[in-house]
């Protein structure tokens, strides 16, 4: 998708702090983080929606998952929240998905 941010970032043409990366998938920390550790993981195909995967892709979360160990190791944390925002009132605002890994401070119940 030409004016997606993501995909960009996947494609190496906008900089990211890249904390893992494989064939699938990439992880780089988020520029306005939310907590001391704030990564997000991203398919490098284009996917809009986490709660709208094409059943013929959805071996994409398998792969999104698989990386979460590796980031967490690699950034050293032990406890984290993982978290899709799907849609506009549940706070998305880039319309490639991703899963946040958030980590390194105690997060309170209900979420905001
Ligand atoms: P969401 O609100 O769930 O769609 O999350 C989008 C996330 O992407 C936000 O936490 C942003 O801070 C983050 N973000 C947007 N642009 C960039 C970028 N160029 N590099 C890293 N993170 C970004
Ligand atoms: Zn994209």
């Amino acid at each position: 998708m030409p004016e997606c941010i993501f995909c960009k970032i996947a494609a190496g043409e906008i900089k990211a702090d890249v904390v893992y990366e494989d064939d699938y998938v990439l992880a780089f920390k988020d520029i306005n983080p939310q907590a001391p550790i704030h990564v997000l993981i991203i398919p490098k195909k284009h996917i809009e929606r986490a709660d709208d995967i094409p059943v013929e892709e959805l071996d994409v979360l398998k792969k999104m998952f698989a990386a979460v160990p590796k980031v967490k190791e690699k950034l050293d944390v032990d406890d984290v929240r993982l978290v899709f925002n799907c849609g506009p009132k549940a706070g998305q605002t880039v319309y490639h998905m991703h899963l946040h890994i958030l980590g390194g401070r105690v997060f309170g119940w209900p979420p905001g």
